[in-house]
């Protein structure tokens, strides 16, 4: 099963995909996972997307479109694949399309409010990578794992706003282009993340 994770930044996109993958046991592709891991390991990928990104803006079609096509002919594709972050614009799908079956898009739906708090409180550990609020920390940064909690750089309130701009401008209207393929399931993300989890779990399992 070839899955794509539709939604704003904030919309719980991570969450859901580390339940979707255990579940469904297909391989989890994040696109913004694959190029934080570049720039920390100072690649030439990641140093050509770091600007890009700590301004909330979207690397190139071109750079993000050769690096999924290598990735999507890896071995572990094969047993299917959860896209978080990919496509973000109407290029992407199209190239996504002619390469390869998508079965299902799903679109974690959430308004705009809820996604601004999410965003600029969310705290993510440096050692395991869980992601909490400063909501739930009162005032404490460590986390049970010995690591720290911190905020990401594009986390930061002005990236945060260019982010859900990019987001409004190109990679809504894939909304559209999915839905007129039949594949859209709408998802109300704004909800505790097992009940949103539940939907993703009936509307996967009908497709199998
Ligand atoms: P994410 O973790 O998915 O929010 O991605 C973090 C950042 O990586 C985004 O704000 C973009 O700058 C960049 N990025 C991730 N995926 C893509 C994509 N499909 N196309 C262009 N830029 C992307």
């Amino acid at each position: 099963m070839n899955i794509v994770l539709l939604g704003a930044p904030g919309a719980g996109k991570g969450t859901q995909a580390a339940k979707i993958i255990n579940d469904f046991e297909i391989t989890h592709i994040s696109t913004g996972e694959i190029f934080r891991k570049n720039i920390k390991e100072k690649t030439p990928l990641g140093e050509k997307a770091q600007s890009y990104i700590n301004e909330g803006k979207l690397v190139p079609d071109s750079i993000v479109i050769d690096m999924m096509k290598d990735r999507l002919s890896q071995q572990d594709c094969k047993k299917g694949f959860l896209l978080d972050g990919f496509p973000r614009t109407t290029v992407q799908a199209e190239a996504l399309s002619k390469a390869m079956q998508i079965h299902a898009v799903l679109n974690l739906q959430m308004d705009i409010k809820t996604l601004i708090y999410r965003l600029s409180g969310r705290r993510i550990c440096s050692g395991c990578g869980n992601t909490t609020h400063i909501e739930f920390m009162n005032g404490i940064d460590d986390c049970n794992c010995g690591g720290r909690y911190v905020q990401r750089e594009d986390d930061k309130e002005e990236t945060v706003k260019n982010r859900l701009k990019v987001y409004e401008e190109q990679t809504k209207p894939l909304i559209d282009y999915f839905a007129k393929k039949g594949i859209l399931i709408n998802i109300n993300a704004d909800r505790y993340k097992d009940i949103v989890y539940q939907d993703i779990y009936e509307a996967l399992k009908s497709l199998k």
